[in-house]
């Protein structure tokens, strides 16, 4: 069944290269911040936030140093989404919003 999903938005008229910015736009950074202020705001929901920490280690691996990194918008609260190590198996960054403490792949 070739057209089983009509609720799927007819492809547009683009190129590749469109599609790819499309794809990276969903997950496009927020905005940045200091090492300080990403380890503060880590910190910060860790401690508020019980098992949180645990969570974090099992999930990923330490960050290497760095003065910037990005932070995202959480969608599912309206907070702000912190990196908070590697991901151990994905090439990707675990954040940790600093509103509902959910952890979330970036
Ligand atoms: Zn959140």
């Amino acid at each position: 069944m070739r057209y089983s999903r009509p609720s799927e938005p007819a492809p547009l008229a683009s190129s590749p290269e469109d599609r790819v910015t499309s794809n990276i736009s969903q997950s496009y950074p927020y905005s940045s911040e200091t090492e300080a202020e990403r380890a503060a705001a880590v910190d910060a929901v860790v401690a508020a936030h019980e098992g949180l920490g645990a969570t974090l280690e099992g999930a990923s691996t330490p960050l290497d140093a760095s003065e910037r990194w990005w932070t995202y918008h959480h969608a599912g609260c309206g907070g702000t989404l912190h990196v908070a190590g590697y991901g151990r198996e994905q090439h990707a960054v675990v954040t940790v919003c600093d509103r509902c403490g959910a952890t979330a792949l970036r």
